[in-house]
């Protein structure tokens, strides 16, 4: 089936230089249809980075009807395992997304791969060298000077096939010998002096075993694994724009019918917060965080942990957009994006973080009203909100001298309690301190559903009846970070930076509704933000664990103004 590229591309769509690309490619008939590839190592979690680079691969192939692979890059058996690919797959479909066909792995391809590196080695265009690794480097060069040719260079086309099938039989050390590619040791591009392309190892791979001791390096492997599959556009980070000449090399030097062209677009880095997946690692290791899906993570099992849905964070990646120049990007956008998505589908109920206690002098009679769960989405339903003659409201609601411009309660003062009735404040009993502990207060038994008589009341506030309410452990979390770049410094240990406020737990309380919601479900506490029962810690009908996602405002912005 084709399809017209502007019929693909949905009226919401942000175009960008790869779009651009691919619509000529479409038109020009260069291809029929488009193949992608998300390809992660395995060697930890995904991260709001990798999110991007999910939703522009995946994203590219859905609005151009053709097919994204997930490909695990794994290389480098040492860090990689079974609970990172597991996780990584655990999280592209999170997101929203389906690869096509199987998981791909580079370690399908190693005896494809092996047989290529023959083939170099037979037309003269790769060697085994024995220089020790300082020795290499010695010889490579720097920026300004060329690099020097190691005296191995010269072996012979038999000399070489021979060394290289006994470095796969094992018979040398590990790091005793390489197998390069022979190129060009004075290339401006120190990418194309001669590097590396396999390597001795004894390492056990989460996929292979024990079954090779050589492994192939990432710019050999990367470029004939997305030939192998018949990618038409290779989309990866700037990083890897001066390892491109490498990558046409290989495949202008081997026999392979498909040759891939490589794109690269630059990186999303997240103020507040780490997007490399060795320092996240740090911080796992180092405990500073719970774990991977630590809610304070930027990690994607993190984000789903705090409550960002999957919807939120496709829509972050699609404002933010895709180009070659830098993407440091705030977390505002990001948090406006989640905050704006749950608006709209998050039921809303009441809780009650810091609680005062408020005694309603003349309850009786007082009634129940039933309310709906979200303003615009009656299929979510309707709930009682109880009434009684205990009731919590938030601590902060109350002010004995009121600042000017309060519309909320103080004493003589009239309110709305939300879906209730309005509510006079006519005492605050203190403690010896001086603290005011509970608030005496009366209703206007005539205002349930409808405005009192005679005077606009304007405040609403949010309660609970003492009665009904639900103690709850409730996580406020707060940027991980204090400073906007904190891996900015060399000389300065990132972990320096760390927020350690970044997490309160507080127990609070909140309206029965929600007893019995599942892991993951995901609320707005009116007035409060938007909350997530935690995925791990949260037992319906049981203990009650609420994470809270992001404010409902920008608190933020706010501060700096
Ligand atoms: P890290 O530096 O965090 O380890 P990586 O690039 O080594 O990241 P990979 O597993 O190789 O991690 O990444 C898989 C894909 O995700 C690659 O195509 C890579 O370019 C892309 N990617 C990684 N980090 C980002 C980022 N911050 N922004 C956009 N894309 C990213
Ligand atoms: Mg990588």
């Amino acid at each position: 089936m084709s399809s017209t590229p502007s019929a693909a591309a949905s009226p919401a769509t942000i175009s960008n230089f790869i779009r651009n690309i691919i619509e000529a490619d479409l038109a020009s008939g260069k291809h029929r249809s488009i193949v992608t590839r998300f390809p992660p190592e395995p060697n930890g979690y995904l991260h709001v980075g990798h999110a991007k680079s999910i939703c522009l691969n995946f994203g590219l192939a859905q609005d151009y009807r053709g097919k994204c692979n997930l490909r695990f890059d794994d290389t480098n058996p040492e860090k990689e395992s079974e609970e990172y690919a597991l996780s990584i797959q655990e999280d592209v479909r999170w997101l929203g997304f389906r690869w096509d066909g199987e998981v791909r792995w580079a370690s399908d391809y190693f005896e494809r791969l092996y047989q290529f590196a023959i083939e170099l080695i037979q037309k003269g265009l790769a060697y085994v060298d024995d220089l020790t690794p300082e020795q290499m480097r010695e010889y490579r060069g720097t920026l300004t000077e060329p690099g020097r040719n190691s005296p191995y260079r010269g072996r012979s086309v038999a000399e070489n096939l021979d060394l290289f099938a006994r470095m796969r039989n094992g018979e040398f050390a590990d790091g005793a010998k390489v197998l390069r590619a022979k190129i060009d040791m004075a290339s401006p591009n120190i990418n194309l002096r001669d590097p590396v392309i396999y390597r001795i190892r004894r390492a056990h791979h989460i996929r292979t075993g024990d079954r090779w001791c050589i492994y192939p390096m990432y710019d050999y492997t990367h470029c004939i694994s997305d030939a192998l599959e018949g990618i038409t556009h290779s989309i990866c980070t700037l990083e890897f724009e001066d390892h491109r000449p490498l990558y046409d090399w290989v495949l202008d030097n081997i026999t392979i019918p498909c040759h891939p062209r490589q794109y690269e677009f630059s990186r999303l880095e997240l103020h507040y917060t780490i997007t490399s997946k060795r320092r996240l690692l740090q911080l796992v290791n180092q405990k500073h965080v719970s774990g991977w899906d630590d809610p304070r993570m930027p990690t994607i099992s993190g984000m789903r942990r705090r409550g960002y849905t999957p919807e939120g964070i496709r829509e972050f990646a699609r404002r933010i957009g895709v180009s070659k120049s830098e993407n440091s990007v705030d977390m505002a956008v990001l948090e406006a994006a989640i905050r704006e998505d749950l608006e709209l589908r998050a039921p809303r109920v009441m809780a009650v973080i810091n609680p005062l206690k408020v005694t309603i002098t003349n309850a009786d009679g007082a009634q129940a009203r039933e309310a709906d769960f979200h303003p615009n989405m009656p299929e979510l339903g309707k709930r009682v909100v109880p009434f009684g003659k205990e009731l919590l409201i938030e601590a902060d609601d109350f002010a004995e001298v009121p600042p000017a411009g309060w519309k909320r309660l103080t004493p003589g003062g009239e309110i709305r309690l939300r879906h209730s009735y309005v509510m006079r404040c006519d005492e605050a009993v203190k403690d010896a301190a001086g603290k005011v502990i509970e608030l005496r207060c009366s209703i206007d038994h005539n205002t349930l559903g409808k405005n009192p008589e005679g005077r606009k009341v304007k405040g609403v506030i949010h309660f609970l009846a003492c009665e009904h309410a639900l103690p709850a452990e409730i996580r406020l979390y707060d940027r991980l970070f204090t400073v906007p770049e904190p891996d900015s410094d060399r000389d300065v240990d990132f972990c320096k930076h760390l927020n350690p406020a970044s997490l309160t737990v507080v127990q609070g309380w909140v309206e029965n509704s929600v007893k019995d919601a599942a892991p993951e479900t995901r609320y707005q506490f009116e007035r409060l933000g938007y909350f997530c029962t935690d995925r791990r810690d949260h037992q319906p009908g049981g203990k009650l664990v609420f994470n809270r996602t992001v404010t409902l405002k920008d608190s933020w912005a706010k501060e700096q103004n």
